[in-house]
């Protein structure tokens, strides 16, 4: 069996063409244009590259994006300072702080400074215990992202048996949540899980947030299973030249693009959704805001 790719591409484009109607719909009909802030902290490249990327689709979806590069020594009480500004800016409506922050800033506390109702990325408290207890919330981009794909290629998830390697904040738990609320059966699997290929071979729905590259093998995935591959992982590609790197996911992918039903591809995969998914939830936010039906 050869399984179907899972276009992330195509789906994030559908998503941000979606938003960018809305966005239009928006300013016509009631006059307003939503502003994402996002707010970098230090040089990571990685996280440059992840913020221009932001701020260049934000624009182009017709939303206002409002950016704030501060030097890695900004001290906590100023990046605090600036989100309590971000918080009351009528102009703002979402608010997404980059993450790694350096060292000496406590992640925890500036995520908690973020109003709820600008929480773009899901990670408030308030958010995360809405989406616990089953309320509507703010949803973390990524595993929203990955239940769009889930949706698309599966329709109805109602009584699959889901499960969730990886149990982080920002991807697993969330996933989870996410899965059951969809009425899934859901297994989350981490480093102390027993036994975790036969764990896997269990999955109609398999979603790997690992952090490890190629960590899942083929033969843990269930003959004609759905595989979500979150990770992103860059490896050494010798066989493209010295130095040369790749990205690669969490998945053995060649091994079980031959045993699943349908896979996503790293890259072109889940990464494409996560900043569609992104301006998906400002816009939503902009219209909780502002007592406006949030488009579905
Ligand atoms: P974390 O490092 O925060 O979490 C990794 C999880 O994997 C932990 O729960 C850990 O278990 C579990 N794990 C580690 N080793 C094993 C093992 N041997 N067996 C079973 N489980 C294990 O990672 P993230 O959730 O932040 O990210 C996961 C992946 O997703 C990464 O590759 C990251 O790059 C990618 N990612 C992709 C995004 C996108 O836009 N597509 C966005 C965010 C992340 P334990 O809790 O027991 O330690």
């Amino acid at each position: 069996m050869t399984a179907q790719i899972i276009d992330g591409k195509a789906q994030a484009e559908a998503l941000r063409a979606a938003v960018a109607g809305e966005v239009a719909r928006l300013k016509a009909d009631h006059g307003f244009v939503p502003g994402l802030a996002v707010v970098l902290v230090g040089e990571d490249p990685a996280s440059k590259v992840y913020v221009s990327s932001k701020a260049k689709q934000t624009v182009e979806v017709g939303m206002n994006s409002i950016e704030h590069k501060l030097d890695v020594a900004t001290t906590e009480a100023d990046l605090l300072a600036l989100i309590g500004k971000l918080n009351a800016d009528p102009a703002v409506d979402g608010i997404l702080v980059q993450l790694p922050l350096p060292k000496h800033i406590d992640s925890a506390k500036v995520l908690e400074a973020i109003a709820p109702d600008k929480d773009v990325d899901g990670f408030h408290v308030v958010n995360v215990g809405k989406l616990a207890t089953g309320q509507w919330s703010l949803v973390p981009c990524t595993p929203y992202g990955s239940m769009i794909l889930l949706r698309a290629t599966l329709g109805k998830l109602a009584g699959k048996e889901a499960v969730v390697v990886g149990r982080s904040n920002i991807v697993g738990k969330p996933m989870a949540q996410l899965l059951l609320k969809a009425n899934c059966t859901v297994t989350i699997a981490h480093s102390r899980t027993q036994d975790l290929p036969a764990v896997c071979r269990r999955a109609d729905i398999l979603v790997a947030a690992v952090g490890i590259p190629e960590f899942v093998k083929g033969d843990w995935v269930k003959p004609g299973a759905t595989v979500i591959d979150v990770g992103i992982n860059r490896v050494p590609a010798p066989e493209k030249g010295e130095g040369k790197t790749k990205l690669v996911g969490d998945v053995d992918y060649a091994a079980a693009a031959e045993v699943a039903g349908a896979i996503t591809p790293v890259p072109g995969g889940v990464g494409p959704m996560t900043i569609a998914t992104l301006l998906g939830n400002t816009l939503i936010a902009a219209c909780q805001r502002r007592g406006l039906a949030a488009p579905a």
